[in-house]
C-alpha cells in the first residue's frame, strides 16, 4: 500500500505497514497525526483505511471493491468528519465539529459492521488553492486519491484547532475513543498536538508525519539532531557544525533559514514543556544565541564560523 511514498516519510510507513500486515489485529483504537503538512496526513489516513480494508492485493493500484470506494472517498464507512463533512440532517453548524456529529458516529457504531470503521477527524474548506497547498496534493497525485463531498476539486484538509474542534466536543466523544467497538479507529489530524485535548492524546497513537513547516525546511533531521537537546554534549560540536554545513549545501538551504527552523523548533519544544524551569531556561537561551548567528551571517562572517558557534550553542 505504501509503495514509491517519499523516503522522508519512511517512520510512519513502516509503522503503516505493520498494522496492516498483521491482518488488523493492531490497528489502534485511535490515531494521532501531527506535523505541517495536513494534506500528508490526510493521504496517509485513506491509506490506512484501505490497508485495513483491502480484500484484495494490499497494493496501491488495487481494485478490490474496497479500495476503489475509497480511492473515491464513496465508502460508507470511511468517513471524514470536518465542519463541512458528514453533517446529519438538521445540523446547521458551519464553523465547528459540532456534537450532533459525534451522536451521529456513536449510533453509528453501535451497530455491527463487515468493514473497519474509520473516522478521519479534520478541519477542511471549500476555496481556491495556495500555491503551497497545490504543490502538497501534486507530490500525491499518483496515488489517484480523491478528495470528500461534492466541491471534491476545491476542497482543502486542514488541522485541527480547539477552535473547530472544542474540548466540549472532544470530551463527548471520550467515551467512544477509549472504548470502541472491534474494527473502529479514530484518525486526528493536527499541525500541534497541543490542539488535541491530552485525555484523547493519552488514549492514542502519536505518530509525526513530516512536512515542509513554516521556514520551508523539514523537522525530521532537527529531531535527530538535537534528540540530547539540551544536554548535547559539547564533543559533538564539530559533527553538528559539519552536519549543519553539508545540510545547507545538499539542500540548498541558506544557513539563516537552518537558523530559523532551529528557532522555531525550539519555540515549539517551549510550548510542550512548561513545567522544566532548566529545560525552559536553556531553551530561552539558546533561541537568542541563535539570533546573534543570523546577525553574524548578515554580517558576512565565515559560514564555517557561524556554523561553530551554532553548534556551540546548542551543546554544553
Ligand atoms: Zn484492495
Amino acid at each position: 500500500m505504501f509503495e514509491n511514498i517519499d523516503k522522508k516519510y519512511l517512520s510512519v510507513t513502516k509503522f503503516f505497514e505493520q498494522i496492516i500486515n498483521s491482518n488488523n489485529r493492531s490497528v489502534p483504537n485511535s490515531i494521532i497525526l501531527h506535523g505541517p503538512d495536513i494534506t500528508a496526513q490526510y493521504y496517509f489516513a485513506l491509506l490506512l483505511a484501505r490497508g485495513a480494508n483491502c480484500s484484495g492485493s494490499k497494493k496501491q493500484d488495487c481494485e478490490c471493491q474496497n479500495c476503489r470506494w475509497i480511492r473515491a472517498n464513496e465508502h460508507p464507512e470511511i468517513l471524514t468528519i470536518s465542519k463541512i463533512n458528514s453533517k446529519p440532517d438538521g445540523d446547521d453548524s458551519k464553523s465547528v465539529i459540532s456534537i450532533k456529529q459525534i451522536n451521529m458516529i456513536k449510533d453509528n457504531i453501535v451497530v455491527s459492521s463487515d468493514y473497519h470503521r474509520f473516522f478521519i477527524f479534520c478541519d477542511a474548506e471549500i476555496r481556491e488553492k495556495t500555491v503551497d497547498e497545490e504543490n502538497k496534493i501534486n507530490n500525491f497525485k499518483f496515488l489517484n486519491q480523491q478528495f470528500p463531498g461534492s466541491n471534491k476539486e476545491s476542497w482543502i484538509p486542514l488541522g485541527l484547532t480547539n477552535k473547530c474542534f472544542s474540548g466540549i466536543v472532544a470530551n463527548a466523544l471520550l467515551k467512544s475513543v477509549e472504548e470502541p467497538p472491534d474494527n473502529v479507529t479514530f484518525i486526528f489530524l493536527t499541525e500541534n498536538i497541543e490542539n488535541i485535548i491530552s485525555t484523547i492524546v493519552s488514549r492514542s497513537q502519536v505518530y509525526y508525519v513530516p512536512g515542509e513547516c513554516r521556514y520551508n525546511c523539514d523537522y525530521d533531521y532537527l529531531i535527530q539532531l538535537l534528540s540530547d537537546y539540551p544536554n548535547i554534549d559539547r564533543k559533538k560540536a564539530i559533527i553538528i557544525s559539519d552536519f549543519l554545513l553539508k545540510y545547507s549545501k545538499d539542500k540548498e538551504k541558506s544557513l539563516t533559514e537552518i537558523v530559523m527552523s532551529i528557532q522555531t523548533y525550539l519555540k515549539d519544544m517551549l510550548k510542550k514543556n512548561t513545567e522544566s524551569i532548566y529545560l525552559k531556561q536553556s531553551i530561552l537561551k539558546s533561541i537568542n544565541n541563535l539570533q546573534e548567528t543570523i546577525i553574524m551571517l548578515k554580517s558576512n562572517f565565515k559560514e564555517q564560523t557561524v556554523a561553530d558557534e551554532i553548534a556551540y550553542i546548542l551543546t554544553k
